[in-house]
């Protein structure tokens, strides 16, 4: 992707950003822009890395492993989040690679994770992942055992960060963010991960403190 595009675009959607933290009264420093880049290769990278952004999303462990740590020795105060579903035994290299983890949503990856961070003496901050529209396909916890899960991330001693959801295709999202934000209120929680190109500026609106945004920023996926 030409340069000037990668910053135009960055531009584009931080100003979006903007525009619906304002209207919900609220400071568009609170809203953290995980660029999500996955499938997308260190060239296309590059331009929004020069363009001022510093923190990422992937969705694959070994995809990440393949692109990031030369991008990171390149740049100092890369942070880099994990937006995709994770295996128990994936769990040290999440924890070596990543600083933030958006998809914990269930007990045995409360485990694994736990004893990867005691291990590798690192902390990842995490997101309960939920299942906000009880579809069948998605990952993500039940809202019904969102708070024994919770609960177990804490005694486990995970840093909780907040809670995270991809709502369902095709239908109106606005309900759904709603929601999310409603049952992490009830958690005690401040973080939300919720919003993607498509409706991430509603999802400001709703109180998003992260939203996940790919294809706005680098096109459509190969
Ligand atoms: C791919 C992905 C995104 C980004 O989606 P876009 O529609 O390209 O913005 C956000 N969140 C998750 C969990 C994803 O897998």
């Amino acid at each position: 992707m030409p340069s000037d595009d990668a910053s135009r675009r960055l531009a584009d959607v931080r100003e979006s950003i903007a525009k619906a933290a304002r209207a919900a009264n609220r400071s568009p420093d609170s809203v953290t822009l995980v660029a999500v880049s996955k499938t997308h290769n260190a060239p296309a990278i590059q331009p929004l890395i020069a363009a001022g952004q510093r923190v990422f999303g992937e969705n694959r462990v070994q995809e990440a492993q393949g692109k990031w740590p030369a991008l990171r020795d390149a740049t100092p105060g890369i942070e880099l989040h994990l937006v995709g579903q994770l295996q128990s035994n994936k769990a040290d290299d999440a924890v070596a690679l990543f600083d933030a983890i958006h998809s914990l949503d269930r007990p045995s990856l409360v485990t694994a994770l736990a004893r990867a961070m005691d291990k590798a003496g690192r902390r990842p901050a995490c997101f309960v992942q939920v299942n906000i529209g009880d579809e069948p396909q998605k990952g993500g916890c039940a809202i019904g055992s969102l708070p024994a899960l919770v609960k177990e991330a804490r005694a486990a001693d995970l840093p909780l960060a907040g809670l995270m959801c991809v709502p369902p295709l095709d239908l109106e999202p606005a309900p759904y963010f709603a929601l999310l934000a409603r049952l992490a209120r009830d958690c005690g929680l401040n973080g939300l991960s919720m919003g993607m190109s498509s409706d991430y500026p509603t999802a400001v609106t709703l109180g998003a403190t992260h939203v996940r945004v790919g294809t706005a920023l680098f096109g459509t996926r190969p």
